[in-house]
């Protein structure tokens, strides 16, 4: 058994939560492979070492001086060291960064340091090598990984280190220069190496245990998620439920390796895997694995009279969007008539324009807009299976007095999304909560 273990900011925020990294380490021997990011916040009022070193950036970039910015860093990593009562020159590392401060700094190399100097604390702390990624996560000149050098590297690399600490988010450019993945991208860094030495699973620990069958904010302790398939947290996560960044799926994916989303806080908890394709076990009874949501769309009804008859209505439609690069949810249909459905926010300057032109392009008998709308999205791989879930989830909004103003459902049939107003969108979710989970 070979697992790569990857920490994310808040499990690695201070000494104390180094503490809990090494226990959980040192439980498993197939823990071979620890991916870091960098300390997180400690508090809800503390700052992300990330965001300083953005900050120490921009300060150089306005040339105003960054060192006490840069001194409250220094702080963090030297309290951890002194508390974790290791023998490293934190500050030889620090003066070397300083010394490749200059005006034109790589943005990249600067924020990269934060999980750098994150690893070598880890590594000295565990017993393992250091390994940095700049030596094995390679990126095009496009800001693509290069997978197949990446996977060779790693490959090699690994080979020769049999416990290795790794930090998370940047790799390197064809040119030298350090780059980062986007923010919350050591989830990827993990996710390559996962499937670069074929390991049996990853995990992925965070400050939750997993994934939970709603916000916890809306109903009342939810049920945690054992087991989801990365269809279904594709559906979830664009709604809203996140943990994991959306690229950190695609490699293990690719290899068929799951991923185990664990909470450093609460190790006992086995939770969520992320499984591929629909499996045949247990969870049939669980008719819906999760209820996710947001708020704030726009709908733009169209109605034209004959619309069913005219060929190429909804190109039309669409073109007016695709202009002004407004990208567009869902597009509910009847027969003379069409929903676009919109993130207000990305639609709010282009309104009244828009309204315009699909009257006079398109010739619309009427256009109305709906504001204030939330969507919820309903996601199970077993509702293909079962007779009635939808009757069910319509009589339980009915039931609890919100009104429909919108229904799709995907011909895969792990989706159900509602469109409410904003009004009943938490009633929504603990209707739909209520009547499938018991
Ligand atoms: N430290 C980086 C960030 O805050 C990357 C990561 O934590 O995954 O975005």
């Amino acid at each position: 058994m070979l697992k790569v273990a990857k920490f994310g900011g808040s499990s690695v925020a201070d000494a104390c939560q180094f503490k809990k990294v090494k226990d959980i380490i040192e439980a498993e021997k197939s823990r071979r492979y620890v991916v870091v990011s960098a300390p997180g916040k400690r508090h809800s009022e503390d700052n992300k070492i990330t965001d300083l070193l953005y900050l120490c950036h921009a300060h150089i970039k306005y040339s105003v001086p960054y060192e006490q910015v840069f001194n409250i860093i220094a702080k963090r990593y030297q309290g951890i060291i002194e508390e974790l009562g290791l023998d490293i020159d934190i500050n030889y590392y620090l003066d070397d960064i300083k010394s490749n401060i200059n005006d034109d700094v790589n943005i990249d190399y600067l924020v990269s340091r934060g999980e750098y100097l994150n690893a070598i604390i880890m590594a000295e702390l565990l017993g393992y090598d250091f390994v940095d990624a700049k030596d094995i996560i390679f990126f095009n000149y496009n800001g693509q990984v290069d997978f197949e050098k990446t996977n060779n590297k790693i490959v090699e690399m690994l080979n020769k280190h049999k416990k290795a600490v790794i930090p998370g988010f940047y790799g390197i450019l064809e040119n030298g220069k350090i780059k980062t993945f986007s923010r919350g991208g050591s989830d990827i860094t993990g996710s390559i190496i996962s499937k670069a030495i074929g390991a049996d699973i990853y995990e992925n620990w965070t400050d939750v245990s997993g994934f939970l069958m709603a916000d916890p904010r809306i109903v009342d302790n939810p049920k945690q998620i054992n087991k989801i398939t990365y269809r279904e947290l594709r559906e979830l996560s664009y709604m809203g439920a996140t943990v994991l960044h959306d690229e950190a799926i695609f490699p293990v994916r690719d290899a068929s390796i799951p991923i185990n989303i664990r909470n450093t806080n609460n190790p006992d908890n086995r939770g969520t895997i992320i499984i591929d394709g629909e499996d045949s076990d247990d969870s049939k009874n669980q008719v819906i694995t999760g209820i996710a949501g947001k708020k704030n769309f726009t709908v733009i009804a169209i109605h034209k009279e004959h619309m069913a008859n005219e060929v190429g209505f909804i190109k039309k439609v669409l073109e007016i969007f695709e202009e002004k690069n407004i990208s567009i949810e869902h597009i509910p249909s009847g027969i003379d008539s069409v929903s676009i459905v919109i993130s207000s926010e990305d639609i709010e300057q282009y309104l009244h324009d828009i309204v315009e032109q699909i009257k006079i392009k398109c010739n619309a008998t009427s256009v109305k807009i709906y504001e204030n709308m939330g969507l919820v999205a309903t996601v199970g791989r077993n509702m293909v299976y079962k007779k009635g879930v939808a009757g069910k989830l319509f009589t339980a909004l009915g039931e609890n007095d919100v009104n429909i103003r919108m229904i799709d459902q995907g011909s895969s049939e792990i989706n159900i999304i509602v469109g409410v107003e904003n009004k009943d969108f938490e009633k929504a979710i603990k209707a739909i909560y209520g009547a499938f989970v018991k």
